[in-house]
């Protein structure tokens, strides 16, 4: 199996539909076949080989999608940069993955000459965007017109497709090395259980290219043919507009994305009804959330998925028709996809009955081939085959996974564990609340106190009291926090996810 039969496969099948919608520009599949062969021929001019890694820093459009399938075609391996990180964390990265060859679109072009002094192993840079070529670097488009086009390696199997970074929530991204058969095994299976894409649909992508959750969306709807709708940057009101536009019929959002979207004022001035697959996941969602989103967009399916980059990346999926169950199922994750198996585990590594809370272990051809130059971290992680993913949940008796919290972000307090996700879940349903992040900081009596960070609703209030006795309503007391701050904005990353780190880090500051 590799990456790039997709494009044969529509090139047979559908040549003359649109493969990619950006803006006012749209492309064929058989148009984009012959550009992915010529900047195929390209790479292969600059000295790209087999398994060599090139890199990509640029939003999402139709050049991302060509260039992705350039690279399979050529055998080579791609490395997503993620568009938040600063030149100097960028630089880790090319210089992690040893890349050589690396495309920019205008959002980086005034950053190329730090990336350059902070990546001495890039030794070409590519510029795509619609605006001034920089100094030193060459024109993606005289690429494309001037190369000879050469024709599919057709490398695929366990031949590595990328080092993809992880998100980065819990520490310095990681290199995960993910082979073809890990992408399509996930995108494969995800599709089987009707989520994530549909044949001949449309799927928008709003979700960042660079992060995984986005790249798995981008295969899985090739696998089934269809057109990709580009959205470089989310914007709520652009989002709904093109949906409306081009009529999109399937998309992926982490939850922060559906909260602005279902929120939004402007929602209801537009017709949104082609969207009939909305698949979600990537970061905890709270059940009000989950409920106003199926209420805000009534016609759509929505499915979640759980997983993680070294998943490649899902592990569960909880279906569309489980969601219109409803009840407790809607706290769950789903079950194991059919791709993979899902096991909970106890501290001394033995299988939890169900019910009981572990770490959740996952085994089957998604499994990565392990962490780029991080031989000890994969062997810790990956073991007999059991992808440990630092996530603590439990099953219950059918087999339907409950995720309870990052073990990272659990809290010790007076002896007793918090999980920082249920906690969050309480506060949530409070109607001043719009978003929050429960938090351990240090505490001379508790060792840990839970603490919450909140954010209001625009006019809305509520004090550190109105909040620690709605929690205490809900739940035991010593889960309340202790303590609360107010600001008006949740740190997230590129991907999407409250960076809880941050708001840990003044207050762990000076302590070991
Ligand atoms: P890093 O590993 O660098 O700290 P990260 O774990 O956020 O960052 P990703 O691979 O993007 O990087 O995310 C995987 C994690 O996201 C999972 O381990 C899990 O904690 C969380 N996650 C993913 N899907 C869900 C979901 N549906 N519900 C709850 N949490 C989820
Ligand atoms: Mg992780």
């Amino acid at each position: 199996m590799y990456v790039t039969q997709a494009l044969h496969r529509a090139l047979q099948q559908t040549p003359d539909l649109p493969a990619t919608i950006n803006g006012d520009r749209i492309r064929t599949h058989r148009d984009i076949a012959a550009r992915v062969a010529r900047l195929a021929g390209a790479l292969r001019e600059l000295g790209v080989s087999e398994g060599d890694r090139v890199a990509i820093a640029a939003l999402n459009s139709d050049r991302y999608h060509e260039y992705l399938l350039a690279t399979w075609w050529r055998g080579a391996a791609v490395t997503p940069i993620n568009t938040r990180w600063s030149p100097t964390e960028i630089g880790y990265a090319l210089r992690d993955s040893q890349t050589a060859v690396l495309l920019v679109d205008d959002a980086f072009a005034a950053h190329v000459p730090a990336l350059r002094a902070a990546a001495p192993t890039v030794t070409t840079v590519i510029h795509c965007g619609d605006g001034p070529t920089p100094d030193e670097t060459l024109s993606y488009e005289e690429l494309v017109a001037a190369a000879p086009p050469v024709p599919d390696i057709g490398r695929g199997g366990d031949a590595l497709a990328g080092v993809f970074y992880t998100s980065g929530t819990t520490g310095r991204p990681k290199g995960v090395m993910l082979s073809h058969t890990n992408l399509i095994t996930s995108a494969l299976g995800t599709l089987s259980m009707r989520a994530l894409a549909h044949p001949g649909g449309r799927f928008l992508h709003v979700a960042p290219l660079f992060h995984l959750a986005g790249l798995a969306s981008w295969i899985a709807q090739s696998m089934v043919g269809g057109t990709h709708i580009m959205v470089p940057a989310f914007d709520p009101v652009r989002v709904l507009a093109i949906v409306e536009e081009h009529r999109a019929t399937s998309t992926f959002l982490v939850p922060t994305m559906i909260r602005l979207l279902a929120d939004h004022p402007r929602l209801k001035d537009h017709d949104v009804s082609s969207l009939r697959t909305v698949t979600y996941g990537a970061a905890p969602i709270s059940e009000v959330l989950l409920n106003r989103a199926m209420q805000a967009f009534p016609e759509a399916g929505f499915t979640q998925a759980y997983g993680m980059t070294e998943l490649a990346p899902v592990a569960t999926l909880l279906t569309a028709g489980e969601h219109l169950t409803g009840g407790e199922l809607l706290r769950s994750a789903g079950r194991a996809a059919p791709h993979c198996e899902v096991r909970v585990v106890t501290t001394d590594g033995r299988p939890a009955p169900a019910g009981t809370v572990g770490e959740v272990t996952v085994r089957g051809d998604n499994v990565m081939l392990g962490y780029w130059g991080r031989p000890e971290e994969s062997a810790a992680t990956v073991r007999e085959g059991w992808m440990h993913t630092g996530d603590c949940g439990y099953l219950d008796e059918h087999g339907y996974l409950y995720i309870i919290d990052r073990i990272k972000d659990m809290i010790i307090t007076g002896g007793e564990n918090v999980y920082s996700a249920e906690v969050e879940n309480i506060i949530a349903q409070h109607p001043a609340v719009a978003s929050c992040a429960v938090i351990g900081v240090p505490d001379a009596q508790w060792g840990e106190r839970v603490h919450a960070v909140i954010v209001l609703r625009p006019g809305a209030t509520a004090t550190a009291e109105d909040i620690r006795t709605h929690v205490k309503n809900h739940i035991a007391d010593y889960k309340a926090p202790r303590s609360c701050e107010f600001l008006d904005a949740l740190p997230v990353s590129g991907a999407g996810k409250v960076l809880k780190r941050e708001l840990r880090e003044p207050y762990w500051a000076g302590t070991d």
